[in-house]
């Protein structure tokens, strides 16, 4: 999904803001649709239907009429992709969208291009016809700008941070914090695994994000603690604004702006990485994190408040911040197949050297020393290790004794860590 950053003229600005509201409001209208239906009533319209109101709509709405109709249709198709996709894509149904904060539109290609079979003969209809595909009208201006067509705009010029111009059908512009991106609806091919064979184990933390078991140690960029005091400046400023005035409005639009730089940073971050992992190593490793139940909430409920609530939430801030899932995640597109998840249980208390589970070993966040062989290393690297040797996953002990009892936790509860001898981890 190559993504640029979109320049248009401020002419060119209020059609396409035009076309994200006419989106917008299709959007909305389809999920609307799609909220109505109930068990017992007929089954909400489907594409096809939806194109065929679409059309009547737009011949009682001037509004509607006025805009482009491929836009409004193709908001309608990214309605159906998301509606199929609400158990697998991770974001559920589809929901509203609200005005600034999901601004966007996609756009269809105007050009015709013949299409063809995946063995390269032509593609025929069933008259034996040629079947005709779209394509996006791109053209390159020099090495560093290019241009894109946009319904109603013409060409708008885009940065061009690519040596290939995207070919694509689609393309979906997007409108946040003041910026307009250009995504080119291409699959791009998974990345080619190193002849070299290399397995890696990544332990990933809060101190360091990313420690890799070849003793590396990566970490996700943040924030600067003068950008951190700039948002608490805009956030006590908008605090103080009075109540719906224009003064608050932009003050809080420049703590969005501080906070976007924070997660555009993260993501680049995560992606370069990734694309390193899936350039160098033939197999990598995760151990399994549950980030989900790892930030939950610490605050509880009125009649049970939780404990610790302001730190837990810090905490969570902390972890979210290190861009975990991501990584994981992007890593397992570019390298399909190449990516493992190891249990996480006991991977920063074992002994990489011997095998040896001690909850004792850890002296501290950063230090591992061994109490079985004496073996040193950073507790990070310790826990990569293990995940590179797929070894940390022993079942917890069981805690029932027997007929029903249970046996109750002791301060001693290192001792009562599974012993090497009959989890099955060889001794030396
Ligand atoms: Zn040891």
């Amino acid at each position: 999904m190559p993504r640029f950053r979109l320049y248009p003229t401020p002419v060119q600005e209020q059609q396409m803001l035009l076309h994200c509201a006419h989106a917008r409001y299709v959007w909305n209208l389809a999920v609307e649709q799609h909220t109505y239906w109930r068990p017992s009533r007929r089954s909400a319209p489907g594409f096809v239907e939806q194109c065929r109101q679409l059309t009547e709509a737009r011949r009682e709405s001037a509004w509607l009429a006025a805009g482009n109709a491929d836009v409004q249709q193709q908001a309608l198709k990214d309605f159906t992709t998301a509606k199929n996709a609400r158990f697998t894509s991770g974001f559920g149904e589809p929901t509203w969208r609200r005005k600034h904060v999901h601004e966007g539109f996609r756009v269809i290609g105007t050009d015709r291009v013949p299409e063809f079979e995946p063995d390269g003969s032509a593609k025929l209809n069933a008259k034996g016809q040629q079947v005709m595909g779209r394509s996006v009208a791109v053209q390159r201006l020099n090495r560093r700008w290019a241009r894109v067509k946009v319904p109603a705009c013409g060409w708008v010029r885009f940065r061009l941070t690519r040596a290939e111009l995207p070919a694509a059908k689609t393309f979906r512009v997007t409108f946040r914090n003041g910026q307009w991106h250009i995504a080119f609806a291409v699959v791009p091919k998974p990345i080619a695994p190193p002849t070299t064979g290399e397995v890696l184990g990544i332990d990933r933390g809060v101190t360091i994000t990313a420690a890799l078991s070849d003793g590396r140690k990566l970490n996700c960029p943040q924030l600067t603690v003068k950008e951190r005091a700039q948002i608490r400046k805009h956030q006590r400023r908008a605090a103080r604004a009075p109540k719906g005035s224009e003064a608050k409005a932009a003050e809080y639009a420049r703590v969005a702006r501080l906070k976007a730089r924070e997660a555009n940073r993260r993501k680049d971050w995560c992606e370069k990485t990734s694309t390193m992992l899936a350039r160098t190593c033939q197999l990598v490793r995760f151990e399994k994190l549950n980030i989900k139940n790892m930030t939950r909430s610490a605050k509880g409920t009125v009649e049970q408040p939780g404990k610790n609530v302001r730190p837990k939430a810090g905490l969570n801030r902390c972890i979210l911040a290190q861009g975990w899932g991501l990584l994981r995640q992007r890593t397992e597109q570019k390298a399909p197949g190449r990516v493992e998840d190891v249990p996480a249980p006991f991977t920063s208390l074992r002994c990489s050297a011997c095998g040896w589970i001690e909850k004792k070993s850890r002296k501290s966040q950063a230090y591992f020393v061994c109490v079985s062989c004496g073996f040193t290393c950073n507790a990070d690297e310790n826990a990569s290790i293990n995940v590179a040797a797929g070894q940390g996953g022993i079942p917890r002990p069981r805690r029932t004794a027997g007929a029903g009892g249970v046996t109750t936790a002791t301060s001693r509860s290192s001792a009562r860590e599974p012993q090497p001898a009959w989890v099955g981890i060889r001794l030396f």
